[in-house]
């Protein structure tokens, strides 16, 4: 049986994973990243923001591509395949991936990220249809756009402020009676002039060939309308890619994993690194840093063992 010793695993090649990587091998440790896209989430990214130094000229795809080779030149082993399970063993981990290989490592580092969760039975691959403000907000700066959020929970809120600042108006659809907020983003989204609550309403569904037109609601009433939207920003939620873990580690409501200051879950040697954690920005940035936390922090407890 192929069992393949490292010093470290990481799963996920997104900016967490790799950078992680990077950074491991740096310091010294042996280390294997399990994935099939180089650049996880940002391969589909079209114009790169939020970082320092690119403003815009920069493809997720070429930024993945660009920090997988800088991982490859660092030494780390990309098998190409994800990881099917990780579990414990005395004194580690082990893992298999899709195609059946085995590993060990006494740490490792989830850098799963987070999978963003579909509208039930509505086709959502339409040109103006995002699920993050931050990063695609600013497409519609100075365009006087209508666009649409859909959900009502903070998190909906959070996306309907930030476009505000950009777009001419804002509709905020929740198929709910009453936006569940709390009080304090509830506030804040009436204070705002230009965003409108569409509570009791339901989205059945999006116009568009190629671009999304507009979306499609009915009503408590079973009432059906047609409204006009330049883009829309789907907050129905995202869910943390942990199904590969068959460990017992403590996560927030929403399924994020836990961790302590030193980005170490609550299974010892099992760190979390970029989206897949609790955190409070979900961006490229923030999971580089992450990555490279995470793996000054396995040297420091390797260290420790
Ligand atoms: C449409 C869109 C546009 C965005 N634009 C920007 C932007 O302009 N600027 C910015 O800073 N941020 C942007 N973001 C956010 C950014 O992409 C994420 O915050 C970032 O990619 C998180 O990095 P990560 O490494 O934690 O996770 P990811 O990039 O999600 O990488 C994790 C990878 O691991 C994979 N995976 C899951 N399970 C397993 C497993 N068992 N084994 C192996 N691999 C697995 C996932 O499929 C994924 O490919 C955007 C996000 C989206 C969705």
């Amino acid at each position: 049986m192929d069992e393949n010793r490292y010093d470290l695993m990481v799963a996920g090649m997104g900016p967490a994973g790799i950078t992680a990587a990077i950074f491991a091998q740096r310091l010294g440790l042996k280390t294997v990243v399990f994935g099939d896209v180089p650049g996880g989430s940002v391969y589909m990214i079209e114009a790169l923001t939020n970082f320092p130094g690119l403003t815009g000229e920069v493809s997720g795809t070429q930024f993945g591509t660009l920090a997988f080779a800088q991982a490859q030149q660092e030494g780390a082993s990309f098998p190409m395949a994800r990881l099917e399970r990780l579990g414990a063993e005395k004194d580690g981990f082990r893992g298999i991936d899709v195609n059946g290989s085995r590993y060990r490592a006494p740490a490792a580092i989830a850098a799963t990220g987070r999978t963003p969760k579909p509208l039930p039975g509505i086709t959502t691959d339409l040109r103006g249809v995002h699920f993050c403000s931050v990063c695609d907000g600013p497409l519609y700066r100075d365009k006087n756009a209508v666009l649409a959020v859909v959900g009502g929970t903070n998190a909906a809120a959070q996306h309907a402020l930030t476009i505000a600042r950009v777009a001419q108006k804002v509709l905020m659809i929740c198929r709910l009676p009453s936006l569940p907020m709390d009080a304090a983003h509830r506030s804040q989204v009436e204070a705002r002039e230009n965003i409108v609550i569409m509570e009791n309403t339901t989205v059945t569904g999006l116009k568009g060939t190629d671009q999304v037109e507009a979306v499609l609601v009915s009503d408590a009433q079973n009432a059906a309308a047609e409204v006009p939207v330049d883009g829309v920003f789907l907050a129905v939620g995202w869910q943390p890619n942990t199904q590969f873990l068959d460990l017992e580690v403590d996560r927030n409501a929403e399924g994020y994993l836990l961790t302590d200051g030193r980005l170490m879950t609550s299974f010892p040697g099992l760190f979390a690194a970029g989206d897949v954690r609790d955190t409070d920005l979900y961006q490229v940035l923030t999971a580089c840093a992450d990555g490279a936390r995470a793996a000054t922090h396995v040297m420091e407890f390797l260290n420790r063992r």
